[in-house]
């Protein structure tokens, strides 16, 4: 368990690294498949940047998911419940995510989540254009990284609402493409990477930051210049992007 916390660590400070431009303050969380029904999130109140193992909590999965099932929740019935949730009482209260968390590593397939600010998203998912510039590709290695289609989730309420509209979003992901989203974009929001090892979800999370960067950069110099989806197709079979992609996130 120490070295899972110590990676979550790690993780979240090469998140929160004021030259990546991905989070800063108290933004984003991270969170990690225990080897039980648990996982560890983000406590909140924690800063990617500086947080130590001490500011982790561990929380139970299928507790939270039975709430997830509830019609809904108040600010105050999620504070209340939390000492139900924890598996020690005593650690600090977890993140207000800690639903979306349980969901993508419960149904998005996730050992290793991700949840960013990143200004260059942000600049693309709070503008007029929302998700959209991010439904094709300009280069292979997002579609290596990031996946051929990432999964978006509208506006929603952080907290119990914005974990309700991912489930809906990973379902309807998993029915149209028959696996898991390696992406999520949050429209007005952010970004979610899901990983299987800690390396995947900071890959996601740099690649995306990257994939946005080039958008912005493209739509200042005449417009994208879109892969065609064949080529994105076959980028996303193809064998040896298989074998980099494995090689890429340590498995
Ligand atoms: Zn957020």
């Amino acid at each position: 368990m120490h070295e899972l916390l110590q990676s979550l660590v790690t993780l979240s400070s090469e998140l929160g690294r004021e030259d990546r431009q991905l989070a800063i303050l108290g933004e984003g969380n991270t969170s990690a498949r225990g080897d039980d029904d648990t996982f560890w999130v983000k406590a909140s109140g924690s800063q990617l940047a500086t947080i130590t193992a001490d500011g982790f909590t561990q929380v139970k999965l299928s507790a939270i998911l039975a709430l997830v099932e509830r019609q809904h929740m108040t600010q105050e019935e999620v504070q209340a419940i939390w000492p139900e949730v924890m598996v020690d009482p005593r650690q600090k209260r977890p993140s207000v995510e800690t639903f979306m968390h349980a969901l993508c590593l419960a149904e998005g397939g996730a050992n290793w989540v991700a949840h960013t600010h990143p200004i260059a998203c942000n600049a693309i998912l709070c503008s007029k254009l929302g998700a959209e510039p991010f439904m094709r590709h300009l280069f292979p290695d997002g579609i290596v990284v990031c996946g051929r289609f990432p999964a978006v989730v509208p506006y929603v309420d952080p907290g119990f609402d914005l974990a309700k509209a991912v489930r809906t979003e990973l379902r309807r992901y998993q029915d149209a493409h028959g696996v898991s989203p390696k992406l999520l974009l949050m429209v007005n929001h952010g970004i979610t990477a899901l990983g299987k090892t800690m390396q995947e979800a900071l890959n996601i999370t740099r690649m995306a930051d990257k994939w946005a960067r080039t958008i912005i950069g493209a739509y200042t110099l005449g417009g994208p210049n879109f892969m065609p989806d064949h080529e994105a197709a076959r980028i996303d079979s193809r064998l040896d992007e298989h074998y980099r992609r494995n090689q890429l996130t340590g498995r």
